[in-house]
């Protein structure tokens, strides 16, 4: 990164081919892609260095298969904790065992890790974007402070920002009235060294918790807790007060299976509306990750579908627009329209009703859902244990079901622990 070109003072108009306004994940991923395939990238962000603040911080299966693919997968181990196996709990007992590669790692350093990995064409601008003209053939950016960005391309990533969408009348509409809090903070071990399982995922029973992880990030053990609780509610204000207390009263036999603990670090906590951005086929303009729709935390599908929007627009349709004089709407709309992109956004939207079903509906139906759902998975294990073949074969046909059902697809991507 030495010779990296960081601009934060005053510049002169610059002209790019694709300016990408936004440099937290999906921002960095897109800028990564496309200075190494040769374009004249710029991206703006109003942080040099990004802030501690509490995302995704765990990634297994899906995502990190894309990161290999777009060869992004080197920053990530850099930044991050491996671990391969995630004890399951449901009730007071072991369902089963996860096995699969994950990562844990602070957001603030996963996106420093990938700004790092930044090809050195890729032009890094410290500003704060105030205003945006956009047209099918040039993009005009404004920044605080500095002078004007043209581009042949605007590229959205602001994340759950509004104010620069709005100001093109793009607006973010609430596709689902659940809405999940995430609670993160640090833990360690108390009354002894180390906990007796790397990672473990405790899942609620109709009580509005969706689930809690605990897992390992570079120097200390991370506890994310996803619920479907209103937050006025005086048990999620209990919740804030004593979290460990809370939990443990919630989630039995929890700290006997991981070992005592106490938390170490702050209690962040966040509650995410659901929403998808509105007259957003504009000319010259396009958006990806948060900016475009905001996934379920506890769903953990939030950086695969991020990775979607990456992959597809910089692999795929930025390559197609760019021997173009102009990119208007209808070329814009394709990147909306795409199968895989359209396949991934449903079902991370389906995907954020399910967790909430099965996390706090009460009635019978449901009820015996989520039990036949972990008794399944229970017993699915005991055979992994006894016969693998035989518990492979079953997988297998799990699969194919699936295949054959795609709307099978959101419910079934839901019944494996969350990555
Ligand atoms: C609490 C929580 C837990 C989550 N857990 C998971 C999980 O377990 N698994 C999962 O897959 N996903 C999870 N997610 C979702 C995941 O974190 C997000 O999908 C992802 O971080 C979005 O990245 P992004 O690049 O789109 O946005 P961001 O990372 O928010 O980046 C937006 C960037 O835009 C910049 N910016 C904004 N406005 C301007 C402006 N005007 N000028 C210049 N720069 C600007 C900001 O500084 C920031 O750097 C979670 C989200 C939350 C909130």
């Amino acid at each position: 990164m030495m010779n990296r070109r960081y601009s934060e003072l005053p510049t002169s108009e610059t002209d790019t081919d694709i300016a990408i306004v936004g440099g937290g994940l999906s921002g960095t991923l897109a800028a990564c892609l496309l200075g190494r395939a040769g374009y004249r990238v710029t991206l703006i962000d109003r942080h040099r260095v990004f802030p501690q603040e509490f995302r995704v911080e765990r990634i297994g299966g899906e995502a990190i298969e894309k990161l290999q693919r777009l060869q992004l997968f080197a920053p990530l181990s850099t930044a991050a904790v491996p671990f391969d196996e995630i004890v399951n709990m449901h009730k007071g007992h072991v369902v089963d065992r996860t096995y699969g590669q994950h990562y844990g790692f602070f957001y603030n350093r996963l996106v420093m890790a990938m700004r790092s990995a930044l090809p050195e064409t890729v032009n890094f601008v410290v500003g704060q974007v105030r205003a945006l003209r956009i047209g099918a053939a040039r993009q005009r950016i404004s920044i605080l402070g500095q002078d004007e960005i043209t581009a042949r391309l605007l590229v959205i990533a602001t994340g759950m920002g509004d104010t620069l969408r709005r100001d093109l009348g793009i607006l973010h509409r609430q596709i689902s009235d659940r809405r999940p809090l995430a609670l993160g903070f640090s833990i360690r071990p108390r009354r002894s060294n180390r906990f007796r399982h790397t990672a473990l995922t405790y899942h609620g029973d109709g009580d509005g918790i969706d689930h809690l992880n605990l897992f390992p990030v570079p120097g200390t053990t991370r506890a994310n807790l996803f619920l479907f609780r209103d937050p006025r509610d005086p048990w999620v204000k209990s919740l804030h007060d004593d979290p460990k207390g809370m939990l443990t009263a919630a989630l039995p036999s929890l700290v006997d299976t991981f070992g005592d603990f106490e938390i170490s670090s702050r209690v962040d906590s966040w509650l995410t509306d659901i929403t998808a951005a509105d007259n957003c086929r504009q000319d010259g303009v396009v958006l990806i990750g948060d900016a475009y729709l905001t996934s379920c935390p506890a769903s953990g599908l939030g950086v695969s579908r991020l990775l979607t929007d990456v992959e597809r627009l910089c692999c795929t349709y930025i390559p197609q627009w760019m021997t173009e004089t102009a990119i208007d709407h209808t070329k814009i709309a394709a990147y909306y329209d795409d199968p895989e992109k359209l396949d991934m956004d449903i079902s991370s939207v389906q995907m954020a009703d399910h967790h909430f079903n099965l996390t706090a509906k009460t009635d019978v139906g449901w009820h015996l859902r989520r039990q036949f759902h972990f008794t399944r998975r229970h017993i699915l294990y005991g055979i992994e244990n006894i016969s693998p073949a035989l518990a492979t074969k079953l997988h297998q046909l799990k699969a194919k079901a699936i295949r054959a059902k795609p709307a099978l697809r959101s419910a079934a991507l839901n019944s494996e622990p969350m990555a």
